[in-house]
């Protein structure tokens, strides 16, 4: 019996017949070297999907058999020499639990290889998401659409600025679908390739087939759809899809940096598709948010780290996920390096460089002539010993965005404010932070604000 034929009767016996039936009759094993094995598959998804159903099973089949764990490289095959693809089951599976049922994805066989280049990172699920007032809705509107495709709001479109979580929540979309059903046809993919796409279809007079591709999808999920801007034909011709698609009710998701209605030169047609279903904004992450995902991704990094050196970074990195992530693997990184304790010093001192620091041109002054100006009231109703009720609200926006816009601390910025003390000043931004969560009005105007604050 050849080592394959060896190792795949030990897989037989151990795994989840489904799982076996799935993976196993077309698993290649290559002997790449002294104890090295090479797994072929036939694109990224795949790849993935094959790395985790069967990394642990094979590793110990390879030790039973010849008493080592082998290195086990899965690898993207080269195109000349084809993998076969499981057929999907007669009927779709039903997933009773995905986590004691694992289930295979062989949705990707009808990729081609530009779209493959996109696969989905098994990091971006629901359960790494942390979920706070500002990306609730859009949290929740993604796991509810993911649940149910096709039939609740349709077009979801999400929308939030770079390094706010959109990706990785149209992704968690992606693996909970798998989960519940792993033949679901998915086309995940950013605008920017499918501009490509159409353009490679247009010069190789491959338009039907780019058509029927992607007129075939269960799921449609376009991310970064502003690329869309100056790009009439691509407009046109992703109106067509979507039209195909949205009339057989297929779900379709979709994200951009900013609301469709904001995009410039996006064609009415294509705006008004979008405007039938459900958009969804996140923005930037509360303090409390920050600090919670500054902890997650600490806790993924293997450390633990200090109350103190997570609030300095959650204090510092207002506006962007990502740069919170990054900012974690510096500090970290620093101490390791510099073999030092994690201290706040070290921490500012790892963050010296990349924090861009938030003095702008904003001033405390500037803050409350804007949004006096905003609510038709006057600076010195804001500075004032003794604060109108009537005022309040407007009070607590500058004050958050104050907070927000100038890199003042929070006595300083009590100071403009007759002197107040910062527990009052903390408890004006809690406060709009709250109704941001669920005042539409209150968003609205916060945002503009913001916007004439930044212009
Ligand atoms: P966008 O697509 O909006 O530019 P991404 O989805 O790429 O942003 O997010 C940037 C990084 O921040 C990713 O690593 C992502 O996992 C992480 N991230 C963003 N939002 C969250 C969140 N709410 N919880 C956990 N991680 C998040
Ligand atoms: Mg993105």
């Amino acid at each position: 019996m050849s080592v394959p034929e060896k190792i795949r009767v030990l897989l037989e016996e151990r795994l989840d017949r489904r799982v076996y039936d799935t993976w196993c009759p077309t698993l290649e094993l290559n002997e790449a070297g002294k104890n090295i094995w090479h797994i072929p598959a036939p694109n990224p998804f795949y790849r993935d999907w094959l790395e985790r159903e069967l990394r642990r099973p094979l590793e110990e089949a390879f030790q039973q058999v010849f008493g080592v764990i082998p290195t086990l490289v899965f690898k993207v095959a080269d195109s000349s020499t084809p993998i076969p693809l499981p057929d999907p089951p007669k009927s779709s599976p039903v997933v009773e639990s995905p986590k004691t049922a694992p289930t295979p994805s062989p949705f990707s066989a009808t990729l081609r290889e530009e779209e493959q280049q996109t696969a989905l990172n098994p990091k971006y699920t629901f359960d790494s998401y942390v979920v706070g007032p500002s990306n609730r809705f859009a949290h929740a509107a993604t796991l509810a659409v993911s649940e149910n495709l096709g039939n609740l709001y349709n077009p979801l479109f999400i929308h939030g600025g770079v390094g706010l979580g959109k990706t990785h929540l149209l992704q968690a979309l992606c693996h909970a679908v798998l989960e519940r059903n792993p033949y679901t046809r998915i086309f995940y993919l950013s605008c920017e390739n499918f501009v490509n796409d159409y353009i490679a279809a247009i010069r190789g007079g491959g338009l039907n087939s780019f058509r029927s591709r992607y007129r075939n999808a269960d799921l449609l999920v376009v991310d970064d759809v502003h690329f869309l801007v100056g790009k009439e034909a691509s407009q046109e011709e992703f109106f067509h899809t979507f039209n195909s698609l949205h009339i057989s009710q297929k779900q379709i998701v979709l994200s951009s940096d900013q609301p469709s209605t904001d995009i410039p030169t996006l064609k009415d047609h294509l705006l008004s598709r979008f405007a039938s279903g459900l958009e969804a904004r996140i923005d930037a992450p509360t303090f409390e948010t920050r600090l919670s995902i500054l902890g997650d991704c600490a806790k993924r990094q293997g450390r633990d780290l200090p109350g103190e050196i997570l609030t300095y970074i959650a204090s510092t990195i207002q506006n962007n996920v990502r740069e919170l992530e990054a900012a974690v693997t510096r500090v970290v990184g620093l101490s390791a390096l510099s073999r030092r304790p994690l201290t706040l010093e070290l921490a500012q001192e790892a963050l010296r460089d990349s924090v861009s620091p938030r003095v702008s041109t904003v001033t405390l002054g500037r803050v409350q002539e804007t949004v006096a100006r905003y609510y038709g009231l006057k600076v010195s109703d804001f500075r004032t010993r003794t604060w109108r009720k009537s005022t309040s609200l407007p009070r607590q926006i500058c004050i958050y965005l104050c907070r927000k816009f100038t890199s003042h601390s929070l006595a300083e910025i009590g100071e403009a404010f007759a002197g107040k003390d910062h527990s009052t000043m903390i408890y004006s931004i809690k406060k709009v932070e709250k109704l941001l969560e669920k005042e539409l009005i209150v968003r609205t105007d916060v945002e503009r604000l913001s916007r004439e604050l930044q212009s």
